[in-house]
């Protein structure tokens, strides 16, 4: 290891310079986890304050459980002739909705599995039938869900983006990237997107005015050149298309008997969240996943790089959720911690300090 290589590269994030890739990897593969964090910190500190940190408040509406995506890791899917299988009615969702507004829940995120046979007027039907009803943002859809819509409609991506925002959609989620790499995608979900569909998708979700996030998922056979790599595709489309408001970093689960999953050690995690802060200087807000990592982590990592803790979630069926559970609780982690608790909008332009 290069003592002066690794000072030179925290010269230049102290400086406000961009890194490089191979950079990245250096940083990855030898910073210590404490100097990480102090770069991420200051950083996090330039672009947001000192004593700032938020959270919202939503609803995840798995709207069918349908999959034949198979991947590795995941638990939640069934086929479509198995017992357990289901597709909410509209009925179904509207009730969701209301008890997510009682909630005082803003926003609902529609994540499915990638059903066969769901042509897209099912979506754009419930969308619209949601925007007369309810005032409340919707936010849906992973590239691998739009990917199967567009190919069930015989319609092209394009034209599925758009009849979804004609429709009332008003942001999409960067979910299913996992690692952008084909040779992961390949090991852990063959039938997905692969990473150039990942991002062409997304970039048509900017380009007609579907803003969202994008997250990494990591903690199973990705290298650290793959890690900085899924980072540095993230930075180009953001270069491009300005669409992402925020980055969310998380582990994966160990969910089904077939995926193996790494432990990844708190400082391993705190040190990548504060890469992504560092890396990702075109994102200003970086969340850490409460939901996943659980409140320890959460309050750590608003030290560390995060500035949003994205939780409370009101319901959740994919991923075992360690989150806090209601509106009190997310101030009180924040507080703890030793920031001003913010509630959000979903993009981050009202911020309102929450004081009781
Ligand atoms: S993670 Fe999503 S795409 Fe993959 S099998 Fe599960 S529901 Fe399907």
């Amino acid at each position: 290891m290069s003592s002066t290589e690794l000072n030179n590269i925290y010269q230049k994030i102290k400086k406000n310079i961009r890194i490089t890739e191979s950079e990245g990897v250096f940083l990855l593969k030898n910073a210590h986890w404490l100097d990480i964090a102090k770069l991420a910190n200051n950083r996090k500190i330039q672009q947001i304050g000192e004593k700032v940190a938020s959270y919202t408040v939503f609803a995840i509406i798995n709207y069918t459980n349908v999959c034949d995506i198979e991947c590795s890791f995941c638990s939640y899917k069934k086929c479509l002739s198995d017992n357990s299988a289901y597709v909410l009615t509209k009925n179904e969702i509207f009730q969701k909705i209301e008890y997510a507004l009682s909630q005082n829940a803003d926003q609902i995120f529609f994540q499915g599995g990638v059903h066969p046979e769901l042509k897209i007027d099912y979506y754009t039907d419930i969308i619209k039938s949601i925007k007369e009803r309810y005032s409340i943002h919707i936010r849906g859809f992973s590239p691998v869900e739009i990917k199967n819509i567009a190919k069930i409609s015989r319609l092209s991506i394009a034209n599925t983006v758009q009849e979804l925002k004609m429709a009332g959609l008003d942001s999409v989620p960067g979910a299913g990237a996992e690692i952008l790499s084909d040779r992961v995608r390949n090991i852990l979900s063959p039938k997905k997107c692969t990473t150039q569909e990942w991002c062409d998708i997304l970039k048509e979700c900017h380009f007609q005015g579907l803003f969202g996030s994008a997250n990494i998922v990591f903690g199973s056979v990705e290298t650290d050149d793959e890690i900085i790599r899924h980072l540095d595709l993230v930075r180009s489309i953001q270069n491009i298309t300005g669409g992402f408001n925020s980055f969310i970093p998380w582990t994966f689960q160990q969910q089904t008997k077939g995926f193996k999953t790494r432990l990844i050690p708190s400082h391993e995690y705190l040190k990548i969240l504060g890469i992504c802060r560092i890396y990702l200087d075109n994102i200003k807000n970086i969340e850490v996943s409460v939901m996943v990592l659980g409140e320890k982590i959460g309050g750590l990592a608003l030290h560390m790089g995060a500035n949003d803790i994205s939780s409370p979630v009101i319901e959740e069926n994919v991923l075992r959720s360690f989150g806090v559970k209601d509106e009190a609780a997310a101030k009180a982690l924040i507080s703890e911690a030793g920031f001003d608790p913010y509630r959000r909008d979903f993009n981050y332009e009202s911020l309102i300090l929450q004081t009781q």
